[in-house]
């Protein structure tokens, strides 16, 4: 997967004069003298554990095992497991071209921390959001796939340009009557209307919300405002991807 049908070459300098060194599992190249080995080009040169740990890694955080729960499964710390999860999130998750058909639906949700507070009123315990970071998303239910942007700004401007970058003006676009997208009329054929109409324009951006969410709170719980763009993007790729039967080593081979 590494070589891409090709020859072993140097890292350092390309060379093809290289041999395998016999007591490490390195290379060592005779145009340069120097060692290397063969991951150290691709992102896989981090691992510190075995490959078979790894791969098992892998194929957990594919499948939404919470960390927890690989502790019981592997003999790894906690610590270890969220480094190369995180590793994963940054390397495997790609994101999915996003392709807009017919017509597509725009919403923004907000994504937080949860923290319980003190029970005030002796009556439900409540949760309150914390640090909640304002997620674009625009949802196709024709070709079923998803795209989000975390906007850090003052939602409006940013959320316009985004719908603007992804979505072609032939197609129709949805939205509720929030006032961030009134000004979607003047670009496409636009249709806004409030949730208490009856008919909801949005309802599948909706359900791509709730489903992002559940799989948020059962995997990780809650992510910090600060690693936002990493959890969202994860959690966008896991959406469009959730049909596919691509195996743990296919996204190694795509991600290298
Ligand atoms: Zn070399």
């Amino acid at each position: 997967m590494i070589l891409k049908k090709g020859r072993l070459k140097c890292v350092h300098g390309g060379s093809y004069q290289v041999r395998k060194v016999k007591s490490e599992n390195r290379y060592h190249c005779q145009s340069c003298r120097r060692k290397f080995s063969l991951f150290l080009a691709t992102w896989l040169k981090s691992i510190k554990i075995s490959l078979s740990d790894f791969i098992i890694l892998l194929h957990l955080w594919k499948n939404e095992y919470s960390v927890k729960q690989t502790t019981e499964l592997t003999n790894l710390s906690v610590p270890t497991i969220r480094r190369y999860f995180a590793l994963f999130r940054t390397n495997i998750v790609k994101s999915v071209e996003f392709i807009a058909q017919n017509n597509v639906q725009v919403d923004e949700a907000y994504f937080g921390r949860f923290k319980k507070r003190a029970n005030y009123f002796h009556g439900q315990r409540t949760y309150n959001i914390q640090d909640k970071t304002c997620v674009a998303g625009i949802g196709c239910p024709s070709t079923g796939m998803l795209a989000t942007k975390v906007i850090r700004a003052k939602p409006g401007i940013p959320i316009k340009q985004f719908i603007c970058q992804q979505v072609p003006t032939n197609v129709h676009v949805y939205s509720d009557g929030s006032p961030i997208y009134t000004n979607l009329r003047y670009d496409y054929f636009h249709t806004s209307r409030t949730h208490d109409l009856g008919f909801h324009n949005a309802y599948y951006i909706e359900s791509c919300w709730s489903w992002m969410k559940r799989k948020l709170f059962k995997q990780y719980h809650h992510f910090h405002r600060k690693n936002a763009e990493s959890y969202v993007s994860e959690l966008t790729w896991r959406f469009n991807i959730r049909n596919s039967t691509n195996t743990a080593l296919d996204y190694i081979k795509n991600s290298l």
